[in-house]
C-alpha cells in the first residue's frame, strides 16, 4: 500500500528545484509564476548562470502537483535537461515573486550531465523522410552526450571527443544557424559525417574491421550503421550476449525473457544472484511488469532517465526470466536514453537485461579494445562505435521513497552537477577541498567555492582497474575545474586505498624555485584531514538538507573504522557547532573469522550468540546458525571466539541484520553485499503489524548502548514457537524504529538525521520517519546524494570545512 507522508506541524514543506536546459529566454519564469500562484504556493523563481532556480512552499500534495505540472505544461520552446529536487524545511514565504537575475557570484563553469534523447530527435530518427532516419548518434542542444565527451572546458566541439569528426556542410549549417535546434550543438552529427556503428564478433572469432574503415567511402557508412544494429538485434533474439558501447560505457544486453541466456550471462559475468537492471522498449511495457506511480513515471521519462526501482506486479503473468532478480519484489527498470538504445529496443520489441559491461565489481569498460580484452569471455558480440568515451558514466539508480526521489547510485544524468553548500558552511571555505570517499561504492568530491562537485560512481576500490579509475577521476576533476586542492579529506581507516592515496599526496613534491634557481621541497597538498566514516555519513545528509547543528545523526551501515579502532556501524552522533559526540551505539560483539564474517551471516550470528550465552552456544545444534557449520568449522570458530583471535569487535547494524537473517535461517552465506539484509526486508512484505521487539537504550560509558540481548532471546523464542519469518522481520524492523525514537528522546534533540546504507531499506526508513514524526521529532533523510557509501565524499568535505575531524598536519 502506498502511504502518504505527513510533514511539519503546519503541513507545509519547501521544494527547491534546480532546472537546467533550454529554460532561459523562452517564457519559463512567467510560466512558473502562473503555475505557482495558481496553486497558491509561496516562494520565488530566478535566473542564474547555473540555470533557473525555483523555491515553492505549501502543502505537500500541492508541491507534488506543481512538480508534475511543471514538466507537463512547460512552454513549448523550453526543454528541461536536468531537474533536481530538494525537499527542505519551510522558509515562511508569504507570496510568490520573480526575483532579480543573479549575474555575478558562482562563475564555476558547469558541465552538464549526459541527457536522454529529446522528443524532437526521437521523431527524426523514426521518420523515413528525415535525413537522420535511423541514425544512432542523433542529438541536439537539448539532448545527447555531454559529461562523457568533454575533455576540457569551455564546452566546445574542439574540446570534446567529437573533435575528430568534421561536420558535413549540412550539419555545419545547422550548427551555425541561431534559429536551428542544433545551433552550437557540440556533438552534432549525421550519417554522412558522424560516428558509426560496427558489429564485432567476440567469442566466435574476432576480426577488427575498423582500420580499413577509415578509408572506406563515406556513403558506405549508412548501411554499416543499420546492418550492425540489425545484426546485434538478431543476435539478441537468438539468445546471444551482446556488449553494447553506449554513452558512458559498455552494457551487456540479453533477452530478458530468455532464461538460458540470462543464466549464461550470470555464469560468464560471475554474478550469481545480484539483481540485473532491465531496459524496456516503452512505458507500457514497464507497466505490464511493474507498478508505476505518477512520480515514478516522471522519473522514468525524465532527461536523467535513471534505472528506477519499481515494485513488481504479480510474477504469475510475467514474461521475464526468473533469474533476473530472484526472490526480489522490485525490478530496476529504465527506458531507452540514446538513439542507439531507442532503435535497438524498437527493433527487439521486448525488455532486455542491460547490466554494466564489466566483470563483477570492476569499473565499466569505455573503450572497445579494452572491452574486447576484458569481456571476450562474457559477450558473444560487440556493438561498438568510434566516438571515444572520455570518462566512464554508469547508469544511475533512483527509487521513490516517502514520495520523493532517493538517489542510490549517482552517475549518468546527475554527475557532475554540484551540490551547493549552505552559506553557513561555505563562508568558512575558500580553499578547494578534495574528498576521496570510502572504499566501497566509491565516489570522490571536489569543492570549489560553495559548490561541491560529486563525481560519478566509481565502484569498489578492490581491483587494479578500480584503483586506476579512482585516480583518473581525481585527476580529471582537478583539471576540469582547474582546482588545486589545499586540503584532502580521507577516511580514518588506515588501510583504505583512498586513504593511502591521500597520504601519498602529502609526500613532498619537487618544484623548481625560479627566484633562487634551486630545487625546493614543497608539499603537493599541505593538509590531510581524516574523517570518521559514520560521522561523514551524517554530515553528508545534513549538508544536502542544508541543516545546521544541532542534530542527532543516526548512522547505520555495514562497516566503518571507528575512532577506537573497532568496526562501527550502529552509531548515533550528537552534532553541535563545535563537536560531534558518539551519543549511542549497538552493544558490541565479535565477528569470528573477521572478513569472512562479512559474507557469512552464520558467523555473525554465532558471534552475537556467544556474546550472550558463552560456550554453551556451541552445543545448541537446534539453532540455525550453529547447525549451518560443519563440526570442524564450529570448533575453529569456538577457538577464535574464546581466544579472541581474528574476531574483531563490532557495533555494526548491517551485521545485526545479517545475524537476524541467520537466526531465522533465511540466509547463512551471501552472494553479494547486503543480500541478507535485503532478503530480511523482502520477507516482511505484506506483513502489517506495530509489534516490536525490545531494543531500548541503556546507560553506558560514555555513550548509551542499544542492548540487543532481550531482542535476540525473544527472536529465538519466536523461532521456536514457529512464528513466521515475515512477522519476526517486521518486529525486528519496528524495534529499530523504536530504538531511534527512544535514543532521540533520551538525548533530547528534535532534529534527527538518517544516513548510512541501512537507510536504503524502504521499510526501515519509512517506519522510522513516521514514528519520529508521530512523536514530534523532525526527521531528515537523503535525496540527491546516496545514503550508502556513495555519499561519504560529500560528508568528508563538510567535515573538513567544519573542522570536525582529526587533522594530520604535515611535519614542518
Ligand atoms: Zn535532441
Ligand atoms: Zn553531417
Amino acid at each position: 500500500m502506498k502511504t502518504s507522508l505527513t510533514t511539519s506541524a503546519a503541513g507545509k514543506t519547501r521544494l527547491r528545484l534546480a532546472v537546467r536546459g533550454a529554460v532561459q529566454g523562452v517564457g519559463f519564469r512567467p510560466f512558473v509564476f502562473r503555475l505557482a500562484t495558481g496553486l497558491q504556493l509561496a516562494g520565488w523563481v530566478n535566473n542564474s548562470p547555473q540555470g533557473v532556480f525555483i523555491e515553492v512552499e505549501g502543502p505537500r500534495a500541492m508541491l507534488e502537483k506543481f512538480l508534475l505540472r511543471l514538466e507537463a505544461e512547460k512552454p513549448p520552446r523550453s526543454f528541461i535537461q536536468s531537474l533536481e529536487a530538494s525537499w527542505l524545511d519551510v522558509a515562511d514565504y508569504t507570496d510568490f515573486e520573480i526575483r532579480e537575475s543573479e549575474t555575478g557570484g558562482g562563475k564555476t563553469a558547469l558541465v552538464l550531465p549526459d541527457i536522454a534523447t529529446c522528443p524532437d530527435c526521437l521523431r527524426e530518427i523514426l521518420d523515413p523522410a528525415n535525413r537522420r532516419y535511423r541514425y544512432p548518434f542523433t542529438n541536439c542542444t537539448n539532448c545527447g552526450p555531454r559529461f562523457s565527451i568533454v575533455e576540457l572546458l569551455p564546452y566546445d566541439r574542439a574540446n570534446t571527443s567529437m573533435k575528430s569528426f568534421t561536420m558535413c556542410p549540412q550539419c555545419q549549417a545547422e550548427y551555425d544557424d541561431p534559429r536551428d535546434r542544433r545551433f552550437h550543438a557540440q556533438p552534432n552529427a549525421c550519417l554522412v559525417c558522424g560516428p558509426r556503428l560496427e558489429l564485432w564478433q567476440g567469442r566466435t572469432g574476432f576480426q577488427p574491421v575498423s582500420d580499413s574503415n577509415k578509408n572506406r567511402d563515406r556513403r558506405d557508412a549508412c548501411p554499416t550503421n543499420n546492418d550492425a544494429l540489425l545484426a546485434a538485434a538478431q543476435g539478441i533474439c537468438e539468445g546471444k550476449i551482446v556488449a553494447v558501447k553506449g554513452i558512458g560505457g559498455f552494457q551487456l544486453i540479453v533477452d530478458a525473457r530468455d532464461e538460458a541466456a540470462v543464466k549464461r550471462l550470470r555464469e560468464r559475468k560471475q554474478r550469481e544472484e545480484k539483481p540485473f537492471a532491465l531496459m524496456f522498449p516503452s512505458l507500457e511495457s514497464v507497466k505490464a511488469e511493474c507498478e508505476v506511480s505518477p512520480l515514478e513515471e516522471r522519473l522514468l521519462r525524465s532527461a536523467e532517465c535513471p534505472i528506477v526501482l519499481l515494485r513488481r506486479l504479480s510474477t504469475l503473468n510475467s514474461q521475464l526470466s526468473t533469474s533476473i532478480a530472484p526472490g526480489n519484489p522490485h525490478l530496476g527498470a529504465m527506458l531507452p536514453y540514446t538513439p542507439l538504445h531507442h532503435l535497438l529496443l524498437a527493433e527487439l520489441g521486448f525488455p532486455v537485461v542491460a547490466t554494466s559491461g564489466n566483470l563483477s565489481d570492476e569499473p565499466i569498460c569505455t573503450d572497445e579494445r579494452d572491452a574486447l580484452e576484458r569481456l571476450h569471455d562474457v559477450a558473444d558480440d560487440f556493438l561498438v562505435h568510434n566516438r571515444p568515451i572520455v570518462r566512464h558514466v554508469d547508469d544511475s539508480i533512483v527509487r521513490i521513497m516517502l514520495d520523493r526521489e532517493l538517489v542510490l547510485r549517482r552517475a549518468r544524468g546527475y554527475a557532475p552537477l554540484p551540490i551547493s553548500l549552505s552559506s553557513q558552511l561555505s563562508t568558512f571555505n575558500s580553499q578547494p577541498v578534495l574528498a576521496v570517499g570510502a572504499h566501497l561504492k566509491n565516489t570522490v568530491a571536489l569543492s570549489v567555492g560553495n559548490q561541491v562537485f560529486l563525481s560519478q560512481h566509481i565502484g569498489d576500490l578492490e581491483t587494479e582497474q578500480a584503483n586506476h579509475a579512482f585516480r583518473r577521476v581525481i585527476a580529471d576533476f582537478e583539471k576540469l575545474y582547474e582546482a588545486k586542492p589545499q586540503v584532502i579529506a580521507a577516511d580514518l581507516h588506515p588501510d583504505y586505498l583512498s586513504t593511502t592515496y591521500a597520504l601519498e599526496r602529502r609526500a613532498p613534491a619537487r618544484l623548481e624555485s625560479t627566484a633562487l634557481n634551486q630545487a625546493e621541497t614543497v608539499l603537493d597538498v599541505p593538509l590531510i584531514v581524516r574523517v570518521q566514516h559514520h560521522i561523514a555519513h551524517v554530515l553528508s545528509c545534513m549538508a544536502e538538507n542544508e541543516l545546521s547543528p544541532p542534530a542527532l545523526g543516526v548512522s547505520w551501515d555495514g562497516t566503518g573504522y571507528g575512532t577506537d579502532g573497532t568496526i562501527w556501524g550502529g552509531e548515533f552522533f550528537l552534532v553541535t557547532d563545535k563537536t560531534v559526540e558518539r551519543a549511542a551505539h549497538l552493544r558490541p560483539f565479535r565477528l569470528p573469522g573477521g572478513e569472512r564474517a562479512v559474507k557469512e551471516p552464520r558467523r555473525v550470528a554465532l558471534g552475537l550468540l556467544y556474546e550472550n550465552f558463552g560456550d554453551s552456544i556451541f552445543e545448541r545444534k537446534d539453532l540455525a546458525p550453529v547447525a549451518a557449520f560443519s563440526k570442524t568449522e564450529l570448533a575453529a570458530s569456538k577457538t577464535m571466539l574464546a581466544k579472541q583471535l581474528n574476531s574483531p569487535v563490532t557495533t555494526s547494524m548491517g551485521r545485526l541484520f545479517d545475524a537476524i537473517a541467520s537466526l531465522v535461517n533465511l540466509r547463512q552465506q551471501m552472494r553479494f553485499e547486503g543480500q541478507a539484509a535485503m532478503e530480511l526486508e523482502f520477507a516482511l512484505d505484506g506483513v502489517n503489524t506495530d509489534e516490536h521487539y525490545n531494543l531500548s537504550p541503556v546507560t553506558g560509558h560514555p555513550s548509551l548502548v542499544l542492548d540487543w540481548s532481550p531482542m535476540i532471546e525473544a527472536i529465538l523464542s519466536d523461532v521456536q514457537k514457529g512464528v513466521a519469518t515475515g512477522r519476526i522481520s517486521a518486529k525486528f524492523h519496528n524495534a529499530l524504529a523504536e530504538a531511534v525514537v527512544a535514543v532521540a528522546e533520551r538525548i533530547g534533540e528534535r532534529r534527527v538525521v538518517l544516513s548510512g546504507g541501512c537507510f536504503q531499506n524502504r521499510y526501515l526508513t519509512e517506519r522510522t520517519v513516521r514514528r519520529l514524526q508521530a512523536e514530534g521529532f523532525q526527521p531528515y533523510w537523503h535525496q540527491r546524494v546516496p545514503p550508502n557509501d556513495g555519499g561519504i565524499a560529500l560528508g568528508q568535505i563538510a567535515a573538513a570545512i567544519r573542522g570536525q575531524h582529526e587533522i594530520v598536519n604535515h611535519k614542518s
